[in-house]
């Protein structure tokens, strides 16, 4: 703030100057008092010029939250049927019951039923790691894939004995894999696939991962 006293002390100055006729004097006066005035103004907005500069980092961070969907929507798999049906959901923690088995046991995959040989794509673009039967499950293939960074293992059981892919191929999102067979331990199910997803090493919820 620009101080009383000083402005009092020159209208005093600029009164004398005036009494003293003196015009000069008095115009030199005011500009003095013009330009403290402007100096003390500017001194005063300094502080508030700068927060356009601190508002910066909000831009940035604006920038990275808009990067998210596009990250996100890298995260869906590709469904592995068509038109395809959830019979069975994802319970790792709470015990379901099976008929075929005669008791209580958690589910860490997901059932999506379809017709007798429905064609199986890839859910993701990746490398089949093995290929083979379980006693439970049926044929199972596993595909190792990559999501953002993290690496996602794939386990689809429930195939047809034919046809199969062959460990170490190559696949892409989409490109059929297979056809629906039978998985013995959920046979009361008809036929379907029981979908895994393991992302770093930690099983998750396939619904989580399907649009
Ligand atoms: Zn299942």
């Amino acid at each position: 703030m620009f101080p009383f006293s000083a402005v009092r002390r020159a209208v005093l100055l600029v009164s004398k100057a005036l009494s003293r006729h003196s015009f000069a004097a008095a115009l030199v006066l005011a500009c003095a008092l013009v330009g403290l005035s402007l100096f003390a103004r500017a001194r005063r907005t300094a502080p508030s010029a700068a927060a356009p500069a601190g508002s910066a980092p909000a831009v940035t961070h604006t920038e990275g939250l808009l990067s998210v969907p596009a990250q996100a929507a890298e995260t869906i798999l590709v469904p592995p049927l068509n038109d395809y049906t959830v019979v069975g959901p994802f319970s790792p923690l709470a015990p379901v019951w099976w008929d075929d088995l005669g008791h209580y046991a958690v589910h860490t995959g997901l059932d999506l039923s379809a017709g007798a040989s429905a064609p199986v794509f890839a859910p993701a673009s990746g490398e089949v790691l093995r290929v083979y039967r379980d006693a439970l499950m049926g044929w199972t293939a596993e595909l190792s894939a990559n999501l953002n960074g993290h690496a996602l293992l794939i386990r689809l059981s429930g195939l047809a004995p034919s046809p199969l892919p062959r460990a170490g191929q190559r696949v892409r999102a989409g490109e059929a894999l297979g056809q629906l067979g039978e998985a013995p331990a959920e046979a009361c199910l008809g036929a379907h696939l029981h979908l895994e997803t393991i992302q770093d090493g930690e099983t998750i919820d396939p619904a989580a991962l399907l649009p």
